[in-house]
């Protein structure tokens, strides 16, 4: 089969590789027929993420049919319409039955992964190196599913592929998102990211009854797809001072919920600020930590900081002095997805939740390359390219 291939940094190939069998009962194999790019992607991309190999197969957000079950599935048959949530849960260790499917024990049989430099590697991850267990992505003509039961989730009748593929990831990541940051009625809640994860986190504080929500970005395409998808009120942080403008925004308290779906990319002109031992200052600091600094900084004291963006290793010159006095609350993960679906599905059927808007593209497999650069660098106004290897 076809499968769109990591080379390397920022190289990737279409190649022919084999076809993916059953290799334990509970698997499936799942005939792709979306498989959308995420901004996680862009960490394996840009080689922040140990233990890529030659030859991995990237993806993670996908929709297909089931063609073939292992002998230990029964909820599941040939033909059945599916997602599969990215990120693999066994099912039955501790955390699984906790419904805390990403930090499963059983998925990622990677050894030693949290004692790295990168710090704590959870449960396995579809495509997304031998960090997270290995297993191969989506981005290919079909893909072997792991503990299936637990994992894949039939499409409900009358929600389209197009609207279902990013109930893979994008959706449930960004309700994820408000949920950990805990929003109540009539909340701010300031989203740093306008992406597909930011967008979804802003409508899901919507449907969880913030009153405003500000989106944080650069891009005009983007803000303005916030504004237009989540009623979100908008800061170019190329254009203006992020907390002058949140501080403006809120009367001077502050946002009460600040989420960060960026992740450890940030883009670094926004500033944040820097005790400066030797002058015994504050002194502006961009870089990796820049939206940390930024979130924990304007939140409202006693608010809550959720960290949906993905961090590996280690971010220096955060402000713990802040996060302390301020009695903030700071809160992270990835997905939980298997814990949201069916509440997703309903939103989307009842017409709260439309994701559709997040495919800006859809191209087949062989412009793989080129697709990742166009979302890499954010031209075309891409919000998310979706090969299908079908075309
Ligand atoms: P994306 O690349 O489409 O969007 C990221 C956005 O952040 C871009 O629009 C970019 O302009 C913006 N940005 C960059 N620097 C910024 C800054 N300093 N201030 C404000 N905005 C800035 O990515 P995405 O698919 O939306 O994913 C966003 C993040 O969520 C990534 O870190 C990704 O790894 C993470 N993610 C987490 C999970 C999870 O389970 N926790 C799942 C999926 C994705
Ligand atoms: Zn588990």
């Amino acid at each position: 089969m076809r499968a769109l291939c990591w080379n390397g940094i920022n190289d990737l190939r279409v190649e022919t590789i084999d076809d993916p069998i059953i290799l334990d009962p509970g698997d499936v194999i799942v005939k792709v027929k979306l498989s959308s790019v995420c901004g996680s992607d862009l960490h394996l991309l840009d080689g922040y993420v140990p233990a890529m190999r030659s030859g991995d197969v990237l993806g993670h957000e996908f929709l297909g049919e089931v063609v073939e079950t292992g002998a230990g599935v029964s909820k599941l048959t040939k033909g059945d319409r599916v997602i599969v949530i990215s990120i693999i849960g066994c099912g039955h260790c501790w955390f699984c039955d906790n419904q805390l499917y990403s930090l499963c024990d059983n998925s990622n049989a990677t050894p030693g992964m949290e004692e790295t430099v990168y710090g704590h590697a959870g449960a396995g991850i579809f495509g997304y190196s031998h960090a997270f267990g290995g297993y191969a992505g989506s981005h290919a003509e079909y893909i072997r599913v792991p503990y299936a039961e637990t994992n894949v989730f039939k499409v409900p009748d009358g929600v389209s592929d197009e609207t279902a593929v990013f109930v893979s990831d994008a959706v449930p990541t960004g309700w994820m998102a408000a949920d950990l940051a805990d929003v109540q009625d009539g909340d701010v809640v300031a989203v740093w990211g306008a992406g597909g994860v930011g967008l979804m986190a802003m409508t899901a504080a919507r449907i969880m009854g913030a009153e405003r929500v500000i989106a944080i970005d650069r891009f005009p395409d983007r803000l303005k797809k916030a504004h237009a998808h989540a009623g979100a009120e908008i800061v170019n942080y190329e254009k203006v001072d992020v907390h002058d403008a949140l501080m403006d925004m809120t009367g001077g308290r502050g946002p009460d919920r600040c989420i960060d779906a960026v992740g450890l990319e940030a883009h670094g002109t926004g500033p944040g600020y820097l005790y400066d031992r030797a002058k015994q200052a504050l002194r502006l600091e961009t870089g990796r930590a820049t939206v940390l600094r930024q979130a924990v900084r304007a939140c409202r004291k006693g608010g809550t900081v959720s960290v949906i963006g993905v961090y590996g290793g280690f971010v220096d010159t955060f402000p713990m002095g802040a996060l302390m006095n301020k009695a903030l609350t700071m809160r992270g993960g990835q997905q939980h997805g298997q814990r949201y679906v069916p509440t997703l599905f309903e939103h989307i059927r009842e017409g709260r939740l439309d994701p559709s808007y997040l495919m800006t593209h859809r191209w087949p497999l062989d412009r793989g390359a080129e697709g990742y650069g166009m979302f890499k660098h954010k031209t075309d106004d891409c919000l998310r390219v979706v090969f299908d290897p079908t075309l």
